[in-house]
This record gives C-alpha cells, structure tokens and sequence, in this order.
C-alpha cells in the first residue's frame, strides 16, 4: 500500500531532482525510485533504478511520474507516455522557490533551488527552471522550454515552445506593446546578452547575441 514516485531519468538532472522530490512529497508510505530506460546501474543514490515497463508494475497503489530531463523532445516523448499510461505527470518545487501574484504553470514544471517567478507570468507544460533562474512579470513561456541554471528573464518576454536558454543567459525587458521574443526551438547560449528578438530554430550566443552561422 504505498504511493511510488518515479523520476524519471537517473542522470545528472534526475539525480538533482530527486531530494527536492523527496522533500516535496515525503510521507510514510512514499517509494522513490528512477526511471531510466538505459539499463545501467539499479540503484542510484540509495535509490532503485528501473525501466519504464518495471516502473508500471511495481507494486504500488498508486503512482506519478517527474520527467527530469533538459532535453524537450525526449521530454515531450515521455510525457506522451505517461499520458498513454494513465500515469499522472507530477510538478517538483524547491521548498525555496519564489512565487508572486498571478502565477501560472502547468503539469510537470520542475521549479529548482531559488527559482522566482515573480508576478503575472503565465508558462505552459513541462517547464525547466535550473537553479537560480528568475522570470519576471508578465512573461509568457510556452510548453517544454527548458532554463539551464541562473537564467535571467526580464520583464515582458515571451518565450515560445521548446526553446532552450542556457546558463546564465539575460533576457533584456521588453514592454507591453512589444515583448522580447524567443521563437519556438530556438537555442540561447550560455552568457548570451539578448537584445532582440530571436527567431524560431537558430541558436543565438555573445553579447548582444547573434545568430550563430551554421558550417
Ligand atoms: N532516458 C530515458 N529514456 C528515454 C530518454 C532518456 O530513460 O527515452 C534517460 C537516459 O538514459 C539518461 C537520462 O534520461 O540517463 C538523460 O540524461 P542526460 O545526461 O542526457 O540529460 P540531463 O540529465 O542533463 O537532463
């Protein structure tokens, strides 16, 4: 009779994620566990890793999945799994993050370590938002994009689905009228200063950032 909770992916991320689920849904009766379909080691961090077809029968009463993988297309794959699988798709919140007024996000946000999301800010499903990563108000972020750790995101951006940014990235403030705009699967690397609006697909580095020229 217990409640499993799987994260899934047993790598770098998954295994940072795993204490702030720990600590988010802890109780008597909670098993966590990883879910990788590597097929590699079977415990990690004093944890079991399984597949996923050992995690849906394990015995449980019932179960939830957190997909803790940066990548957005893998993320959007699983995600489709669970849902084929009935299986619930579960947020994770740092005991510290930081919400304001009128905050929204949906399923399968991962909210890491002092993380703000400050006020009026409206994000789809499956956001990533690594450590120390701010967004700031009235920024609207699509499904699947994914903030590596200290991404700063300024007022009145709007971020399009599956877009990546990377560590440590500015996102310059945009206005009402006209937000900065970061089009659907577009990269930000890491440090880029972004001015203005990227367009869907490129990646874009450097200070103001530019899109980088493919060889
Ligand atoms: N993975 C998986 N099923 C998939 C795709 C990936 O279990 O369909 C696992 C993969 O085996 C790896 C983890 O997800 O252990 C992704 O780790 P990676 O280091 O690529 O990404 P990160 O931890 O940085 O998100």
């Amino acid at each position: 009779m217990t409640r499993l909770i799987g994260i899934y992916g047993a790598s770098g991320f998954g295994r940072e994620v795993m204490s702030i689920a720990r600590e988010q849904y802890s109780g008597e009766r909670t098993e966590f566990v990883f879910i990788d379909d590597a097929g590699g080691e079977s415990t990690s961090n004093g944890h079991a890793v399984v597949n996923w077809s050992r995690f849906l029968s394990r015995p449980a009463q019932d179960r939830c999945v957190a997909i803790a993988i940066a990548d957005s297309r893998i993320r959007e794959v699983l995600t489709d799994r669970c849902v084929e699988a009935g299986v619930p798709i579960r947020s994770i919140q740092a005991g510290n993050v930081w919400l304001g007024d009128a905050i929204s996000h949906g399923e399968g946000a991962i909210l890491q370590p002092f993380v703000s999301l400050t006020a009026n800010v409206r994000i789809g499903r499956s956001f990533h938002a690594n450590i120390y990563s701010y967004v700031a108000h009235d920024c609207v972020i699509g499904d699947y994009v994914t903030f590596a750790p200290r991404v700063m995101c300024n007022g009145n951006v709007r971020i399009e689905d599956r877009a990546y940014i990377g560590t440590g990235a500015i996102l310059r403030q945009g206005t009402p009228d006209k937000p900065l705009v970061i089009g659907a699967g577009a990269t930000v690397g890491m440090g880029a200063v972004v001015t203005k609006d990227v367009p869907p697909g490129v990646t874009v580095i450097g200070n103001p950032a530019r899109i980088m020229e493919k060889r």
